[in-house]
């Protein structure tokens, strides 16, 4: 099963996406997209639970 994001289900103008085998794997690069393009976003316990409930398996 491949996990997948993508920054426009979170209501961003963002072409951004990504997939990953593993949840882990797909929050550490969902992670680093949002520290370099959505600075707005705080990375909490919040918002990391609301990222994780983006999160297709495709
Ligand atoms: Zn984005």
């Amino acid at each position: 099963m491949t996990k997948s994001i993508r920054c426009s289900d979170a209501g961003k103008d963002c072409k951004w996406s990504a997939t990953s085998q593993t949840e882990e794997d797909l929050m550490s690069k969902v992670i680093e997209h949002v520290k370099e393009e959505h600075k707005e976003i705080e990375i909490n316990s919040e918002s990391i639970s609301g990222i994780k409930s983006l999160i297709k398996d495709i």
